[in-house]
């Protein structure tokens, strides 16, 4: 009697705030899997907003925000030509407050908080020496994160789950379990690991922007050898903890590389080629 009362509550808890979306539209890779969730995406982004100026003033506080003049002009020289690409995925994304710094760390790590917040680490350009076209490859990955909402998506299911806890504990006595929600976008953002169909969608996406905004696809195969090889040199970048690899992973970039591999040719031919 108890259990289905429980769960009958927490069906119509979810119910009430549950919303399926599709957050970005197909593209040439056509990713169209449809998402759950149980928060919304200004909730989200305002949260986000929050945590990456407090983290920013911190590496400022630390002097390690934006310190290579140069490396900060290529970074950003990067975003702002993937920017533009993000319209044929989500319109709306050109109205984001896009927002790129370089952190100085050893750590080799990069990362775009929902709304378009990102830091790249100094450790990532230096320890990989990443080319440009690989540089467009992780950003682009990034970037992909955020457009499909992953990290919403990831809160939502912790909600779900703490909404069932709280439920149960309502009932039992047991109290509620409170939530942060600037701490749970940080949390999955930063640290969580990402599920095996979240790094599908946003190796697809990523190597979309990188061929329209003009950068060689296939560095995202070198990308991820080179990855491969610090970890196997025992020097584990912490991008893979949240962006765990896989065997089929390059597979799967040769295939998609080589579908957006004319959207490449076509912006090197372009008018905007070679800016
Ligand atoms: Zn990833």
């Amino acid at each position: 009697m108890r259990i289905s009362l429980i769960a009958l509550a927490i069906s119509a808890a979810l119910a009430a705030g549950c919303q399926t979306v599709e957050t970005t539209k197909q593209g040439t890779v056509g990713v169209d899997r449809q998402q759950h969730m149980l928060v919304s995406e200004q909730e989200v982004e305002a949260s986000a907003q929050k945590q990456y100026a407090q983290m920013m003033a911190e590496a400022q506080k630390k002097n390690a925000l934006d310190r290579d003049a140069a490396q900060v002009q290529r970074v950003k020289t990067i975003v702002s030509r993937l920017v533009p690409q993000t319209v044929v995925f989500r319109p709306d994304a050109l109205k984001w407050a896009w927002e790129t710094h370089v952190l100085s760390s050893s750590e080799v790590n990069a990362w775009c908080m929902p709304g378009g917040k990102m830091a790249v680490y100094s450790g990532l350009i230096e320890k990989l020496q990443a080319t440009d076209d690989e540089l467009a490859a992780v950003m682009g990955h990034e970037i992909s994160h955020a457009l499909r909402e992953h990290s919403r998506e990831a809160i939502s299911r912790q909600m779900a789950t703490q909404t069932a806890v709280g439920i149960a504990g309502a009932l039992f006595g047991v109290g509620d379990l409170g939530q942060n929600l600037g701490n749970m976008v940080a949390d999955v953002t930063l640290n969580r690991p990402n599920s095996r169909t979240n790094e599908t969608e946003a190796d697809r996406i990523g190597v979309e922007l990188a061929a329209r905004a003009g950068y060689n696809p296939e560095a995202a195969i070198n990308l991820w050898q080179k990855m491969a090889k610090l970890n196997s040199a025992g020097q584990p970048p912490k991008w893979l903890s949240t962006h765990p690899s896989n065997e089929d992973r390059i597979k799967d970039i040769q295939v998609y590389a080589q579908k957006v591999m004319p959207l490449y040719t076509a912006a090197k031919a372009g008018p905007s080629a070679g800016k």
